[in-house]
């Protein structure tokens, strides 16, 4: 072997033996409850497509439309070759269901938190946000420069702490204008499914005045009386002067979106490097995700949504009355408390990958999450429910959970995760 191919199969070897090697699995159906993944059938629980909407027939049919008018791909970035319908179409909409001004889409939600932050903040800049966020924010967070302030997860005073020492340091601080503080947090967490305390964050705007970005990805489309989200459903959107989401979840497409004010918009055109120099999304992508916004506001997308909280309402009083550990407490209760995202935490990196082989030979595609995408030794199973499951779909999984052992998501640790 030479040097470069020994090199590298050391590293993956310690992978291995960390219990952290990563592999893919071939998947040879669409995304939806029922799966073939290495030519096996499988129930899946695994996806973020809460609505079922990724294989509907509904968006389907708008992205082959989008494709007969428009092509395959967008040619280009929009500021090279132009920006086509079902960009425009799709950013007006996403603005009239979120209620703001103005929205613009990016190819990718990693995309949109990269080039969001990058295009707000600098070097003479602070950000601070929630130990658990996603990796787009904190990789967003090191390639703008900014001073990085991280508050322990959903910890408000943490976080006061942090802006009043912010706030000491402020006056006379040299640059050219005077350093912003954005704070960033999701509203849903993705790995734990719990939420921001989005209230109490909120009212610390008043006194330390920074401005708050929101990654709603768990949440568009789901939360909210009109499905805009945890900001909706803790009524504080007047408070967010960023409100991030993707398409790639609820809204069954992909991509990624900032809602707002139009000069938040524009700067983000004339700024955000993500945008500025990445094709943009396909016609297919951005008129699926159209027709998945439409839909969503629609009757029908009140009932999809109720099917969804239905499923979700049966795992949690079943694994009640079976006693399994796993149930929590120790989530942040107030606007919201239905959770489509359920973390079974198994602790131990291996026990999660064997908790994950056990359920894969019953027929179930859990999968495990372990370091780094969560802290080491708060590996887990992370299931996720959409209301395409059925109810003998969910009664399935609660028989095959009932042999696995987990343990309590209390005693999470908190080392670094990214
Ligand atoms: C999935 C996710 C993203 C990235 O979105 P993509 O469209 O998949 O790139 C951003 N933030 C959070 C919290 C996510 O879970």
């Amino acid at each position: 072997m030479n040097p470069f191919l020994e090199e590298l199969s050391r590293e993956l070897a310690t992978f291995r033996a960390a219990g952290l090697y990563r592999e893919l699995r071939h998947l040879g159906s669409p995304q939806s409850p029922r799966i073939e993944m290495n030519g096996r059938p499988l129930l899946n629980f695994s996806s973020n497509d809460y609505l079922g909407l990724a294989n509907d027939p509904v968006l389907k049919e708008a992205a082959c439309r989008a494709i007969e008018r428009f092509g395959a791909g967008a040619g280009a970035s929009r500021l090279v070759c132009g920006s086509m319908a079902p960009h425009a179409e799709l950013e007006s909409a996403l603005a009239d269901f979120k209620g703001t001004e103005a929205a613009l889409a990016f190819s990718s939600g990693y995309a949109t938190a990269l080039g969001t932050i990058g295009a707000l903040l600098g070097p003479s800049d602070t950000i601070v946000m929630d130990k658990r966020a996603h990796a787009c924010i904190i990789d967003a967070a090191q390639l703008c420069g900014a001073k990085l302030r991280i508050f322990r997860h959903n910890d408000v005073n943490h976080l006061e702490d942090i802006l009043r020492q912010i706030q000491q340091r402020a006056p006379g601080s040299p640059g050219p204008r005077h350093s912003r503080t954005l704070v960033v947090t999701e509203s849903v967490f993705s790995m734990d499914g719990d939420f921001a305390p989005l209230t109490a964050i909120a009212e610390l705007k008043q006194r330390y005045g920074f401005w708050l970005m929101l990654d709603e990805a768990h949440a568009t489309g789901i939360y909210g009386p009109h499905r805009r989200g945890m900001a909706e459903a803790c009524n504080v959107a007047g408070q967010i002067e960023v409100h991030m989401g993707t398409l790639s979840k609820a809204i069954g497409s992909s991509g990624g979106f900032i809602a707002g004010a139009r000069p938040l918009v524009s700067l983000l055109v004339n700024r955000a490097r993500s945008f500025i120099y990445s094709t943009a999304p396909t016609p297919a992508s951005a008129a699926a995700a159209l027709a998945a916004i439409r839909f969503i506001q629609s009757p029908s997308g009140d009932d999809r949504c109720q099917r969804l909280w239905q499923r979700v309402e049966q795992l949690r009083v079943e694994m009640a009355n079976r006693r399994m550990t796993w149930a929590r407490n120790d989530t942040i209760r107030g606007c919201e408390e239905r959770q489509a995202i359920i973390p079974l935490i198994m602790g131990d990196e291996g026990k999660a990958m064997r908790g994950a082989e056990t359920l894969l030979c019953q027929g179930f595609f859990v999968p495990a999450i372990r370091y780094p995408t969560v802290a080491r030794g708060a590996a887990r199973l992370r299931l996720t429910l959409s209301a395409a499951h059925t109810a003998d779909d969910v009664g399935a999984l609660l028989e095959a959970l009932e042999g696995l052992e987990t343990r309590n998501p209390n005693v999470q640790s908190e080392t670094p995760h990214a």
